[in-house]
């Protein structure tokens, strides 16, 4: 892992944007609340819930919570748009110097989150919590979870914080980069890694469900994986149908010469004429995503510039050689 390139400094005073999504919480969301505002209360900070279209009594609750809470205040979808729709609105949102997003399941543990402040102290401009162990989680889950990232990460030629949600604390900066990117289906962890800014983990352990059930299902899930590896860049699957026409298209030359068969080569050549115009298809249309999705080619970390200043003898240096 990189080492930390001190961003400009947080701001003295500072203060830290808590994010949390929230879709049909009603039964763990007044203890999320509690837990979360005594582990911050030494912490200059706001809560941003994000209400993403509940149907319960997920919202009358926010708005209690926050009734009470000077530093809480929420936004409600006016339907259900996604976990990660939720977390960019409480991106917008937030105005704080670092930017927190925890899930409002208690899955997240907000004790954390000063940890996390203290990293981002220290100059990280990411500080992610790294899940350990995963308590109350299917085997499913836990195995299909393991096999993405890694996936993602062999697909996308992108670092990829291996075992890792969005439960991360981000700098200013980088919020403002992936906040701003403009694209219609953002995964959210995929961007924070592209942006490559100096990223640090905390080891945790993943606690089960405070309540109720996961808001995750299949469905969502998936999406959520095509989303990665679609933002991510990842141009394998566009990629494949090329090289099986162009192996097919050599089988069929071999079958047809060393088979003297024509008859037996033809099927195989046309269905590898076939296989690569897909891949050519694919190909333009990856590189038209590419186009629309609008992503700045670089980032710059920094830029420095000579503090010396010029000699008595530069002017003579610049003639001699001029
Ligand atoms: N969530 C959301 N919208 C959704 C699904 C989930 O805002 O459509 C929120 C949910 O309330 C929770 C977080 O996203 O705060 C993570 O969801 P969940 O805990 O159900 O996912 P899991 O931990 O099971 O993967
Ligand atoms: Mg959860």
């Amino acid at each position: 892992m990189a080492t930390p390139v001190p961003h400009e400094g947080p701001p003295r005073p500072y203060h830290v944007s808590i994010v949390l999504p929230c879709f049909n919480e009603e039964e763990v969301l007044e203890r999320t609340h509690r837990r979360l505002t005594r582990a911050v209360r030494d912490l200059p900070h706001e809560i941003i819930y994000v209400d993403d279209g509940s149907t319960d009594q997920t919202w009358p609750l926010i708005e209690k919570l926050t009734g009470e809470t000077p530093t809480a205040r929420a936004v409600r979808f006016s339907r259900n748009f996604g976990h990660q729709a939720a977390c960019l609105a409480g991106l917008h949102e937030a105005d704080g110097d670092a930017v927190v997003v925890i899930d409002a399941d208690l899955q997240d543990p907000p004790e954390l989150i000063p940890r996390m402040v203290e990293q981002w102290l220290k100059g990280w401009s990411v500080v992610s919590a790294q899940r350990n162990h995963r308590q109350g989680e299917t085997v499913f889950k836990k195995a299909t979870a393991y096999a993405y990232y890694r996936l993602l990460a062999s697909l996308t030629h992108q670092p990829v914080a291996l075992d890792t949600g969005d439960f991360r604390l981000l700098d200013r900066k980088v919020v403002d980069f992936v906040a701003n990117l403009g694209e219609s289906e953002l995964f959210l962890r995929g961007a924070i890694s592209w942006t490559g800014f100096p990223e640090t983990s905390i080891g945790y352990e993943r606690d089960a469900r405070g309540g109720g059930e996961t808001k995750y299902t299949l469905r969502k899930m998936l999406a959520l994986s095509r989303s990665g590896l679609l933002a991510g860049g990842a141009a394998l699957p566009v990629r494949l149908p090329s090289y099986i026409g162009a192996a097919s298209l050599a089988a069929a030359v071999g079958v047809g010469v060393a088979g003297r068969s024509l008859r037996r080569a033809t099927p195989l050549g046309a269905f590898g004429i076939q296989s690569l115009a897909c891949g050519v298809l694919g190909e333009y249309l990856h590189g038209v995503f590419r186009q629309v999705q609008g992503r700045p080619p670089y980032l710059v970390l920094e830029r420095v510039r000579s503090t010396a200043r010029p000699t008595d003898a530069t002017p003579e240096l610049v003639e001699e050689y001029a």
